[in-house]
């Protein structure tokens, strides 16, 4: 169905951060599939993990219990540093939560604060968090009781939050809407308002989740938070579908026998994909891997005048153009074989897997002086 618009290129293949079109057109993906390979293209450790999980076993359903679902959930938890968690494993972002919402709604409370600016997925109750009202508008009535603020705004949550509140939804960092970081101690303050209120703190993290940011989760980076529920997809399967509720505390017990289910989430191929990505991130220290390059990408970017900023953490960056020039700047850069992404007019973000080398960013620091400036501007 026409939902995405005509495709950019036809692709083929790929290895690490590169792929190739079906003329032979070789790119340095700066855009990961929507940042989701982590591991970039083809990687050995995830090719093998799914190849002899598949040959073993592919699918049971929940019926079942296998050793990568249980692994993961374990690994998880660990990474989170909660002794009292539960995971819902799932297969997208959307899906993640779509469990977290009704997660959400068993404490008896319906409304939940979400922030201006917000992307959350495309399912009914997923969009109901999401803000753009091109995405909302076709499709209302909404599952209800969502009230919108503006994001980094914390007298906003003081005056939104009551104990009617079930749960605060936001994203440590914003990643659709072109990579907004919030202000150090946002987070924290949420979190405070929320249990102030009786209700949760709920981040969506599959975007941020899995090392894009330079640490497991993004809101380690900062001190004292502690979400009550965790969201997870994109980067956690490297491309393989998955996604996984996670919370602790009260929250982890609140979904029971019968209140939520799937045939696919938490299939062992899936959670063997998952497994080599965290395997991998931490044998070859993707974290650290993430903040070095994420400097040198961030470096390069901003050293052209048409670049107003350059905003964000480890390998997940927005790009502040001074002209709306972003869409031309896309093209030009894949007419140059780089992928790139535009958020919006005049803001670029870049999401390349975490295993990208300093050569494939000094290739685009090389051209990245004719791609942000169009060459027929600067004739006489
Ligand atoms: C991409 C994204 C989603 C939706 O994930 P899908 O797998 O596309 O359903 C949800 N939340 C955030 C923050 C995202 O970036």
């Amino acid at each position: 169905m026409n939902t995405f618009g005509p495709p950019r290129l036809q692709l083929a293949r790929g290895a690490g951060a590169h792929v190739w079109d079906v003329d032979g057109n070789e790119y340095v993906d700066f855009f990961a599939g929507i940042a989701v390979n982590a591991l970039g293209h083809a990687h050995p450790a995830l090719v093998e993990a799914v190849t002899t999980q598949l040959s073993t076993l592919g699918h049971v359903s929940n019926f079942f219990a296998t050793e990568p679902q249980v692994g993961l959930a374990e690994r998880l938890l660990s990474l989170l540093g909660w002794t009292d968690g539960r995971v819902f494993f799932s297969n997208s972002g959307a899906e993640a939560n779509e469990a977290a919402l009704k997660l959400t709604r068993r404490t008896g409370r319906t409304r939940l604060i979400a922030a201006e600016g917000s992307f959350h997925g495309r399912t009914m109750g997923a969009l109901a968090l999401t803000s753009k009202a091109a995405y909302r508008e076709p499709f209302e009535p909404l599952p209800g009781d969502v009230t919108f603020v503006p994001y980094d705004d914390v007298a906003a949550l003081e005056a939104a939050v009551d104990d009617t509140v079930a749960a605060i939804v936001l994203e440590p960092i914003q990643g659709e809407a072109g990579v907004v970081v919030p202000d150090a101690g946002y987070l924290a303050a949420a979190q405070r308002i929320a249990h102030e209120h009786g209700a949760m703190l709920w981040l969506d993290e599959v975007q941020t989740g899995i090392g894009r940011t330079g640490a497991w989760f993004a809101h380690q980076l900062v001190d004292g938070v502690r979400p009550d529920i965790v969201t997870l997809a994109k980067g956690l399967g490297g491309g393989i579908p998955i996604g996984a509720t996670v919370a602790h505390g009260a929250a982890a017990s609140l979904l029971k026998p019968g209140n939520h289910g799937t045939t696919f989430g938490g299939n062992p191929v899936a959670c063997a994909a998952a497994l080599a990505v965290l395997d991998v991130i931490e044998r070859d220290d993707l974290l650290s891997a993430a903040v070095e390059r994420g400097a040198h990408l961030t470096r390069a970017l901003a050293a052209e005048q048409e670049v107003i900023a350059v905003e964000g953490r480890g390998l997940m960056l927005g790009v502040q153009l001074a002209d709306e020039t972003a869409a031309a700047v896309v093209a030009r850069a894949q007419a140059r074989g780089f992928l790139l992404n535009n958020t919006g007019p005049a803001r670029l973000r870049f999401v390349p897997p975490l295993t990208i080398t300093e050569a494939d960013i000094a290739v685009l620091a090389d051209a990245w002086a004719d791609i942000v400036t169009d060459p027929e501007e600067l004739k006489p």
